[in-house]
């Protein structure tokens, strides 16, 4: 195809977004096993559609539709399924002379074409272009009428079929066994974003083309059917035996990617109004509801959805006259979950709760999924980015109110402290590469592919945790007034992000929040500062302990060098902590700095730790010369430590461990300051520890320098685990400390230096498979994993068997989770079957976790299931036509360079079988070679700390030091000395500038 001429590597394009100017391309810490699907840096190097031709994918705007009159009807008797309808559109022209109607449409027979204007039929050819995936319907003679003020409506009526789907976009079909011995059921269910809809019938499939919609399904009567509202109608089918008509009440003004139906032999639990009308249910396979697993789903949800209306001050119920919130529970689902208006879907595991066999951790994850997909009712749904390429404004927000959201409701479940780990964390480090992508106005985001690659972690956790800096430089009222001030403005319409901060600058101003900032501070200049540009600063401050100065540089982070070689400033609200000011609860910034190099005070003179950036609201990394971090290392290792803030702990440990990372702190300083976990019992800063010794642990396996870093990871967790143990103290046990063991344990359990781990594993699965005895949720992932490391093959099919017949989805997920921990080549042998082969036992959906305890549970699988791979070759391609993604899991685990020049010879012996993906296949062993490469460049120095100890630093508080000691500087490359950032005075100007600059990049690498 034309276009895909167009395409360029990520990689390569990306770079367009850091700004041409030296590249550093020193080294690259990023391997094949971060790269995994699912894991942080998945879409790192992999080709997606960023092409400079972006606009020809997109609709012009001459012609816009008001309203859509749908008819679906389903037919589940044919093999595949299929579907056919017919769509009225009621459209009108914004300007004269036009002559032709374009559409999207994908994938459908299209049949009859018509268009009338009032009584008079207009006649019209059309021809169908697939690449661009465009419907042209051109006038025959003459151009559309054009009234600005009264707009001439015409109706463009179009019939149309197609196969229901197996991809799980557009319409698709799916299918569940009742009980798992029942026959199968087959059903249609929809995911419509980003791009489906055009699969689904042919419309305007963009998200600022908003109509509103009357949706009529037809379907067989022992079937049900749901869509965004409450059914007006059911009818008997015209002359169509044995169906019925479903007519539904008119949509709000919406995106068509917001649309949604279901048709299913399905149960509800329902929940209606004083009038007894439907307002809210949830919806599921019948022997799902009829166990209770829907409860949870239907009593927190509305709890969310009553939250949500008080803190938006605008009541969801009122946005049509009949819409609903129908939670559905799908068995297909490859997005997760997904806030289709009025008919929000989600897979089973992430709505449907069972106290006795689900884990806090779904327990939690159907919360905050449940308030992520709520709150789009408002952000994304009410008010719509424009184009995808300001996603965020969406997804940030979502993100943003999965963890505050649900924190208001479920306080239990620590997610104001999750969210440092979970979102910030992760944003920092998907965000600290040179590839990274600005937060607004993407360039190059127009086909179908670009679109979904700006579903990223970025768009995501940056998003919310950009939101949250937000919230906290403004305060929480004056942040809330200003987005409901936004969500009125904007109702029903599209929004770029220059509504947003203009919205929530104005209600600042006007509350005096801005004040103390000084006159030069623009909030909607500090906003644009982290959204329109990529990454995110690092500080490095230095402190002359005897003035109290604090010189302040700011650089753009990069994980592979430690800085990256660009002008980059950000605006950044600075708050901080010392020992003689230790308080960390004010939360409002006391200093705005914008520059490379800033002087500020800390208003105390002698030597004592200071600490920035409290609670880690603000967006970014902080580093200190070497006598401040040995004033922070003493103070954690000693009584101060409770003084400073959990989340600030944990931002230390994050921070220690990318820095030795990426080159610009030693990993034996880095150890010396992370020594005081020995002491450490807390959540936040044990969880980012287990972050940071998983990546490390995963670099130095093969070597032996594993074993004393394991040791060492075991006296410093001696502490913690002494305090949290293997068992629940009770059945009432506090969520969080549940939750932390359900992170530790596994890992304790894997190293395995304390017996009491595998030995309490051993006895509860011994007392499930003899007595009967169920294991306590929360326990199962380590009971279950570490029975079968130290069982036999017979215990395998034991919990295969729990697998094949468990009516909870969250109890089979978390069995495939750990199946492949057996440590008997047939049974995993057996399970890789299982996997590969198509036989309605493993789901599409659920191959990524499958596939990842097959590979990974112990060191010995990957050679099992490599060998597996090239036995079954035919079979393993058949479920993964890609086979690099399979023998991804086997290149991302080579530990020697012995293990990779094998694999590499047998890729090479086997490159036609391989076809296009040997070249992906030889990097992904290539990237294991340097891992280990790397590896051997640092084990000295984690071995200097591993054979020494903890060394105890040098501070002193008196007398104070005749001079300030001079820290020593990392090497910075030369910059030039920018001013505040030079940004664009309007979103719009500050697209094309992106733009230019990227179109620059890009043909340099289009040769
Ligand atoms: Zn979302």
């Amino acid at each position: 195809m034309a276009a895909m001429k167009l395409l360029v590597l990520a990689v390569a394009c990306y770079c367009a977004y850091a700004i041409p100017q030296k590249q550093s391309k020193l080294k690259t810490t990023i391997f094949g096993d971060e790269k995994l699907e699912g894991e942080i840096f998945e879409k790192y190097d992999v080709a997606v559609a960023y092409d400079e031709e972006a606009a020809l994918y997109r609709l012009p705007t001459t012609t816009k539709p008001t309203h859509y009159n749908i008819l679906w009807a389903m037919d589940f008797t044919t093999d595949p399924q299929t579907f056919a309808g017919t769509v009225e559109i009621l459209l009108y022209a914004t300007q004269t002379e036009v002559n032709q109607i374009v559409l999207q449409s994908a994938d459908l027979t299209i049949g009859t074409v018509t268009l009338v204007q009032d009584t008079t039929s207009v006649p019209v050819t059309y021809v169908e272009e697939p690449e661009y995936e465009f419907l042209r319907i051109n006038l025959v003679t003459g151009t559309l009428a054009y009234d600005a003020t009264n707009p001439v409506i015409y109706t463009l009526t179009i019939t149309f079929e197609a196969p229901m789907r197996d991809d799980m976009y557009g319409i698709y079909r799916s299918w569940f066994r009742n009980n798992y011995n029942d026959e199968v059921s087959w059903m249609a269910s929809t995911q419509f974003q980003a791009t489906a809809a055009r699969k689904a019938f042919p419309c305007y499939d963009e998200p600022s083309f908003k109509a509103t919609f009357d949706v009529t399904i037809r379907r067989p009567t022992a079937y049900s059917s749901w869509s965004a509202t409450r059914i007006a109608s059911t009818v008997e089918s015209t002359n169509i035996p044995g169906y019925q008509d479903d007519i539904y009440h008119r949509t709000p003004i919406m995106s068509t990617y917001l649309l949604a139906l279901i048709v299913a032999e399905y149960g509800t639990l329902e929940v209606t109004n004083d009038n007894g009308e439907l307002i809210y249910e949830v919806i599921a396979r019948p022997s799902a509801l009829s166990t209770g697993q829907g409860q949870y789903a239907l009593e927190v949800g509305q709890e969310l959805l009553a939250e949500m209306n008080n803190h938006t001050d605008y009541d969801f119920y009122s946005v049509a006259d009949h819409i609903k919130m129908t939670q559905a529970a799908i068995p297909d689902f490859s997005a997760g979950a997904m806030e289709n208006w009025g008919l929000l879907t989600y897979r089973e595991a992430y709505l449907l709760y069972d106290p006795d066999h689900t884990t806090n951790n779904y327990k939690q994850l159907i919360a905050y999924i449940l308030s992520h997909e709520i709150a789009h009712m408002w952000f994304g749904n009410l008010v719509t980015c424009d184009w995808w390429d300001d996603l965020w404004l969406n997804e940030g927000f979502a993100r943003y109110y999965q963890y505050f959201l649900t924190h208001w409701v479920e306080d239990y479940m620590g997610l104001e402290t999750r969210f440092i780990i979970e979102q910030m964390h992760t944003a920092l480090l998907s965000d600290s590469t040179a590839n990274a992508h600005p937060l607004s106005s993407t360039p190059g985001i127009g086909s179908p592919a670009s679109v979904s690659g700006m579903f990223t972690t970025l768009s995501y956790n940056k998003g919310a945790a950009v939101i949250r800096m937000t919230e906290h430089l403004l305060g929480f009222e004056v942040h809330r007034t200003g987005l409901r001030n936004y969500l009125r403005n904007k109702q029903f319409e599209t929004a770029f992000p220059i509504d947003l901060f203009t919205a929530l600058e104005e209600v600042a101003q006007a509350a005096g929040a801005l004040s103390e900032y000084g006159p030069d501070f623009s909030l909607v200049e500090y906003y644009r500062s982290f959204t329109y540009q990529a990454g995110h600063p690092i500080l490095y401050v230095q402190v002359n302990h005897q003035t109290g100065d604090m010189t302040i540089h700011q650089r753009r982070f990069d994980i592979n060098n430690g800085y990256l070689d660009v002008n980059t400033q950000w605006i950044i609200p600075i708050s901080f902590s010392s020992a003689s000011d230790p308080d960390f609860n004010n939360t409002k910034p006391t200093h705005i700095i914008r520059k490379a190099v800033t002087v500020i005070n800390r208003g105390s003179v002698g030597d004592e730790w200071v600490l920035f950036n409290k609670q880690q609201t603000g967006y970014y990394r902080v580093n200190y010369d070497d006598y401040t971090w040995d004033l922070i290392t003493a103070a954690l290792r000693g009584e101060a430590r409770t003084q400073i803030h959990e989340y600030n702990r944990a931002q230390i440990v994050n921070d220690v461990f990318q820095y030795a990372r990426s080159g610009i702190m030693s990993y034996t300083k880095a150890l010396n300051i992370l020594s005081f976990l020995e002491f450490e019992t807390d959540y936040a800063p044990w969880v980012a520890a287990m972050t940071g010794f998983t990546w490390l642990r995963t670099r130095l396996t093969g070597t032996i320098y594993l074993e004393p870093l394991e040791a060492l990871i075991a006296q410093w967790s001696t502490a913690v685990m002494a305090d949290l143990t293997y068992y629940p103290s009770s059945d009432s046990e506090e969520f969080m400390r549940s939750y932390l063991r359900w992170q530790l344990a596994p890992i304790m359990c894997q190293i395995n230096r304390d017996p009491a781990c595998r030995a309490a594993a051993v006895s509860q699965f011994n007392a499930l498979k003899t007595s009967n005895v169920e294991v306590y949720p929360d326990n199962r992932a380590y009971v279950y994993c570490n029975a079968l490391r130290e069982g036999t093959e017979e215990d395998f099919y034991v919990l295969r068997t729990r697998f094949v017949t468990h009516n909870v989805y969250t109890e089979k997920i978390l069995l495939l989770q750990t199946l492949g921990c057996t440590r008997s080549a047939d049974a995993l042998n057996v399970f890789l079957t299982d996997i590969f082969e198509d036989n309605q036992l493993i789901r599409r959906q659920d191959y990524t976790t499958a596939l990842n305890t097959a590979a990974a549970g112990n060191e010995e699988n990957t050679q099992i299931f490599f060998n597996f791979i090239q036995n079954n070759y035919e079979l393993v391609l058949q479920a993964y036509p890609n086979i690099a993604t399979p023998l991804s899991y086997v290149s991302s685990r080579l530990r020697t360079e012995a293990e990779v020049d094998a694999f590499q010879q047998w890729a090479t012996q086997n490159q036609a079988l391989l076809g296009t993906s040997y070249q992906v296949v030889m990097n992904g062993a290539e990237s294991a070679r340097l891992s280990i490469q790397w590896t051997a460049g640092i084990v000295n120095d984690v071995n200097t700390f591993l054979t020494a100890g903890y060394q105890p630093v040098l501070t002193t508080t008196q007398p104070p030091p005749t001079e300030a000691p001079t820290p020593d500087l990392e090497p910075m490359p030369e910059l030039i000395q920018p001013e505040t950032p030079d940004l664009p005075d309007s979103a719009v100007t500050s697209i094309l500038s992106m733009t230019v600059l990227a179109m620059a990049a890009v043909f340099h690498y289009v040769v």
